[in-house]
């Protein structure tokens, strides 16, 4: 492939009643589909609906698009889209979940909910007024590397803590809270959830940061993006991040370049692992070695 043509990422969801056979069925039509055209990404399909990001040609992005906008579920199905030069993504996969989003509890069913989402424009506009708390649904590995401006962030380390935060969350219910995530996906269950708990005034970020992102930025939102793929994050045009990788010990975002003790290959290594020698390495194979030489010392 020639590294001068970028290559598509779009992400998309939505929530639908599916029945079981016909999660089944969809699972191995998006597999084939996907496959065919020589994709990579992650698809996630559950009885509640379809969550995915996929990477490709620009040809074979457009052919997906189409055949999902052609299945009847998913006819008015939005995608959210950036570009990058490496695949973020190593396989094509469609996964099986009892979610698409994990919230531990499938009652909370957004496809019955109403929704009270803003545009990006909308959005800008509320954060001008100034009469609102930002909240942001996300983890705290997300919200380290951006957020934004005076965002409240719940500190939480996975989406299904976020319904015991705000039982502890000492705002009051009928204040107008924006509250925003990555693509949109998990705002649909955290207003619903919010909700539950007595809130009255409760506006999501339709399509989220990256939709935000594609019309606003360098305005409101503070820093980069986390993604779940390989790029790490993405900035303020939606490239993939030059200040970010993933350490190779833990899995964290890391923002630190460090020169492996072993090999001396450069690696982005998280705080945290730094602290211990062996893993001031560029895999956990270095790691391994410098472990095993340290012991014979
Ligand atoms: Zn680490
Ligand atoms: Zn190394």
């Amino acid at each position: 492939m020639n590294m001068n043509v970028p290559i598509e990422v779009t992400c998309f969801y939505k929530f639908c009643d599916l029945s079981p056979a016909r999660v089944a069925g969809l699972k191995s039509e998006i597999l084939e589909c996907g496959t065919r055209s020589g994709m990579r990404g992650l698809v996630l399909l559950a009885e509640e609906g379809i969550n995915g990001t996929v990477s490709g040609s620009a040809a074979a992005i457009g052919a997906f698009k189409a055949f999902l906008r052609g299945l009847p579920e998913f006819s008015d199905l939005s995608f959210k889209d950036s570009r990058c030069q490496k695949p973020p993504f190593r396989l094509f996969k469609v996964d099986l979940r009892k979610e698409i989003v994990a919230l531990g509890d499938r009652e909370v069913q957004p496809w019955r909910a109403a929704r009270r989402a803003l545009s990006p424009a909308e959005w800008q506009a509320a954060l001008a007024a100034g009469d609102a708390t930002v909240l942001d649904t996300r983890n705290i590995y997300e919200t380290a590397l951006g957020k934004f401006r005076n965002a409240v962030d719940p500190g939480i380390k996975v989406f299904s803590d976020f319904r015991n935060f705000l039982k502890h969350w000492p705002e009051n219910r009928e204040k107008k809270i924006l509250i925003y995530c990555t693509g949109g996906i998990r705002c649909e269950k955290a207003a619903i959830e919010m909700e539950n708990q007595g809130f009255k005034n409760v506006y999501q970020l339709d399509g989220g940061i990256l939709n935000y992102l594609a019309q606003f930025p360098d305005q409101g939102f503070e820093g980069e993006c986390f993604v779940f793929d390989h790029r790490v994050a993405v900035d303020q045009a939606l490239q993939p991040s030059q200040r970010y990788g993933l350490c190779p010990h833990c899995g964290d975002p890391a923002a630190q370049r460090c020169s492996c003790l072993n090999c001396s290959k450069t690696a982005f290594i998280c705080e945290r692992c730094a602290q211990e020698r062996a893993l001031q390495s560029c895999s956990k194979n270095c790691a391994y070695h410098l472990r095993r030489n340290d012991a014979a010392v």
